[in-house]
């Protein structure tokens, strides 16, 4: 049945490259508005492809209203034979990064080229290779499964007439601003909960570990932002005059930013790690197996002198798994040449903090306000300003059904172990989760050196067919898990 599965991809690698450098030529890049047509169009192609593919639903879905006119998702949906079967919903995005720098890009970007294995444009790893490989994959288990002498491949794949409906009800939700913040897509799950319901959710929009390590994705961070602006006097005073007799605006802000971890480079603000998901001792020990150099990852971090974060957690333990606060920037009084002996009237300061599960980024302005008047400044006015309603971290504990089908698909297409990763950064993958009430999967096939946001993406074709084999054994994984075990 496997290699049923692998000779089906092989045979059809051809034109699957053929369709995916057809959709890499439409400069679908969300940020720019001069290109809105383009998205349009490239929602147009994905839905036109989907429904060549066999799919009875593959709808452009507009976004947003006549306020904000949003770029538009698009949405398919193939029934299983069975009508108890589970249903999986894929996530994805069409739209892609802005090109520029252009002169560093070897072929163009919207001129797909292949070398060496690999096909280099904009969106071929991030993400549209990654959501076409869901097409491939079904395609291969509907020609694989079709014939009664082939076998029954499980639960949820009657004998009669399997070939002409998957195992699982799939369903695709392949957004058009992802690379813009996804400003409507919370928006959009809401008002289509009903057609989007489903019983598990599989986003292809990450990377794995290594081109010879195979791994899944098990959550993002979330995150919010903030700022802090400090006001004393009425105007700048002359420091020998009333230094030393009044409160500096900068001096209090550069407490506070300095107070804002302890000596263990622990965040600070009072009942910032209560929702923490500790890490259990079975991931943490997944996570040691993974190759991971910490010269060689220095270097990857500007050649930053030395590893430095929270005492008691790795490197990729800290990036992955634990809270952070970063100050982004902070100004006030002279910075101009030469010399100007004030004290200044303000000062500010730009703050990020990075969240993980199970923590809520709708606790963080109530947990800084008290952190700020923890450390009352007497004679300045301490304002804060949070950015809400940031983003929720997401995550796809190891030990769930969903995550384990996964895995088994994924070991099945790889030959070997798979291992687990996670992500520092966010995206919307939690409020897919949060609004459907669905778990979620993490399948992916990019790597980091695909230079996605960057000059010359590219992705592994190989691993590409992989993600596709993947993708047709967990419709198998899937189906035998039954409705309320994926659940
Ligand atoms: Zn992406």
């Amino acid at each position: 049945m496997d290699t049923g599965v692998r000779r089906y991809i092989d045979e059809h690698a051809g034109e699957f490259f053929a369709a995916l450098k057809q959709w890499l030529t439409i400069p679908s890049i969300s940020a720019d508005p001069d290109r809105a047509a383009d998205v349009r169009r490239s929602a147009g192609w994905l839905a036109d492809y989907l429904r060549q593919t066999g799919f009875p639903t593959a709808d452009v879905w507009e976004t947003g209203g006549t306020e904000h006119p949003g770029l538009p998702a698009v949405f398919a949906h193939w029934p299983a034979a069975d009508p108890a079967a589970p249903t999986v919903l894929v996530y994805g995005h069409h739209d892609v990064q802005p090109v520029e720098p252009l002169d560093e890009w070897d072929s163009p970007p919207f001129e797909p080229a292949e070398r060496a294995g690999l096909l280099l444009a904009r969106g071929a790893s991030d993400d549209k290779g990654q959501v076409l490989f869901h097409a491939l994959g079904l395609r291969a288990w509907l020609a694989t499964h079709g014939a009664p002498d082939h076998g029954a491949p499980g639960h949820g794949a009657p004998d009669h007439g399997a070939g002409d409906a998957p195992p699982v009800s799939v369903k695709l939700i392949v957004e058009g601003e992802e690379e813009s913040g996804s400003p409507h897509f919370a928006e959009l799950l809401r008002r289509e909960r009903d057609r989007l319901a489903c019983d598990v959710i599989v986003v292809s929009d990450t990377s794995m570990w290594a081109a010879d390590v195979p791994s899944m994705c098990t959550g993002m961070r979330g995150m919010i932002t903030a700022q802090i602006d400090v006001y004393g006097p009425e105007h700048d005073l002359h420091s020998g005059s009333f230094g030393g007799a009044v409160p500096n605006p900068l001096h209090v802000l550069a407490g506070l930013l300095a107070g804002l971890h302890d000596g263990d480079g622990r965040v600070m603000l009072p009942g910032f790690y209560d929702k923490v998901a500790e890490l259990t001792p079975a991931e943490r020990d997944l996570f040691t197996r993974l190759p991971f150099d910490e010269k060689s990852w220095l270097a990857t971090a500007g050649n930053s002198g030395a590893a430095s974060g929270e005492a008691g957690y790795t490197t990729i333990e800290r990036i992955w798994a634990r809270p952070t606060a970063e100050i982004n920037g902070m100004w006030g009084g002279h910075t101009g040449p030469g010399i100007k002996t004030i004290i200044p009237r303000e000062a500010h300061a730009k703050l990020s903090f990075r969240l993980v599960a199970d923590q809520d980024p709708a606790d963080v302005p109530r947990q800084l306000r008290a952190f700020i008047t923890e450390h009352g400044s007497p004679g300045v006015d301490v304002r804060v300003t949070v950015n809400e309603p940031g983003v929720r971290p997401s995550s796809a504990p190891i030990d769930s059904a969903a995550v384990m089908a996964g895995r088994r698909a994924m070991e099945r297409a790889f030959g070997r172990e798979v291992l687990f990763t996670r992500e520092g950064g966010s995206g919307p993958e939690a409020d897919l989760t949060n609004i459907l009430g669905a778990p979620l999967v993490f399948i992916a096939v990019g790597l980091d050196e695909d230079r996605i946001h960057a000059p010359n993406e590219r992705v592994d074709m190989g691993l590409l067919r992989k993600g596709a084999e993947t993708a047709a054994y967990l419709l198998d994984e899937l189906a035998g898990l039954g409705r309320p075990a994926v659940a």
